[in-house]
């Protein structure tokens, strides 16, 4: 099976060389898996290690981040409180994000909300009817309404508020916003 010339050193050479899989070799040079495995015991070929790519199935981090990125609202749950409830260190919350994120398997904006005091204020936006100005006082923001508005710009899914504002309020409230945008 072996005998075309070069065919036999080439196929050392990658068995060797390479991490490709006995199946990928198998592929290349037009054998079964199982015949590139025992040419390879035959000729005592020492295989590198392949390293062990990050399989997120397995990962007990990755799944726990995934469980978490499945509540309601998950893009304004903060970095801080995904460390707490993982028990992991801050920078392998991010290694394992980041390649959720790259593999989609959890939202691209899960996980970037750095600011307790703004996951505070969304907590009760999604849950109270209050305006928004009130929670923004009540967890001590000033610039809440700005936040959710540059959040929206960014991409994120903020709903409107659970708090109707009557006429005259919202009036205010773009008068607001127009001095804002002029400024
Ligand atoms: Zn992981």
């Amino acid at each position: 099976m072996w005998n075309t010339s070069g065919k036999e050193d080439n196929l050392v050479k990658d068995l060797k060389e390479t991490t490709l899989t006995f199946e990928k070799l198998g592929e290349r040079y037009g054998v079964s898996r199982q015949a590139i495995h025992d040419f390879c015991k035959r000729h005592g070929i020492k295989r590198s290690k392949r390293p062990r790519e990050h399989q997120a199935e397995v990962c007990r981090l990755c799944q726990k981040l995934i469980q978490i990125s499945k509540k309601p609202h998950s893009e304004f749950i903060s970095i801080h409180t995904i460390v707490k409830e993982t028990g992991e260190s801050r920078g392998e919350c991010h290694y394992h994000l980041r390649r959720l994120r790259i593999k989609g398997l959890v939202n691209k904006k899960f996980g970037r909300l750095l600011s307790k005091r703004l996951e505070k204020a969304y907590a009760i936006y999604f849950t109270k009817r209050l305006p928004v100005s009130t929670i923004g006082r009540k967890v001590g923001l000033k610039n809440f309404h700005e936040l959710i508005q540059r959040h929206r710009e960014k991409g994120y899914h903020v709903p409107s508020p659970l708090y109707v504002y009557d006429g005259r309020e919202r009036s205010r409230v773009q008068k607001e916003f127009h001095r804002r945008e002029r400024r």
